[in-house]
Order: C-alpha cells, then structure tokens, then sequence
C-alpha cells in the first residue's frame, strides 16, 4: 500500500548497537526491518499502525483545509 508518508525519510537509533539509521517510511513499512549495521531484526507492526493514524489525521486535516477553501471562495 502505498501512502502519502512513504516517501519522508526518518532518522533513528538502532535499539540494540545504537547505530544512527536514516529509512524512509515505505522502507520500514515494508514489515520486519533488518538493522544495516548489526543485523537486529526489527518488528516494525506497531510502526505501521502508528503511521496509518498519524496519515488519517493528515487526511483529516487536509480534507478540512479544502473546506476551508471551499468556503472563502464567492
Ligand atoms: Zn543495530
């Protein structure tokens, strides 16, 4: 499923050997993420649930944006 965050690029640190890694959303969307540095295999489920909300409420958000526009326009 492709999604309008797919494409932002996140920086974080590996939990297990605290390696700085810079992937995109996609890429970590993708399910079980392997860490480039030390192999750890990261469970990214809860990731994925958490960008999907955080893409409802840019949705939400841009939908009102359209309403708004909608209504300054005589
Ligand atoms: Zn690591």
């Amino acid at each position: 499923m492709s999604t309008i965050l797919d494409d932002q690029t996140l920086d974080f640190n590996c939990p297990t050997c605290h390696q700085k890694i810079s992937e995109t959303v996609g890429r970590l969307n993708l399910g079980n993420y392997t860490c480039p540095s030390c192999g750890t295999v990261f469970d990214t489920t809860n990731f994925r649930r958490d960008t999907e909300n955080v893409e409802r409420e840019i949705e939400d958000a841009l939908r009102q944006i359209g309403d708004i526009k909608i209504n300054i326009q005589l």
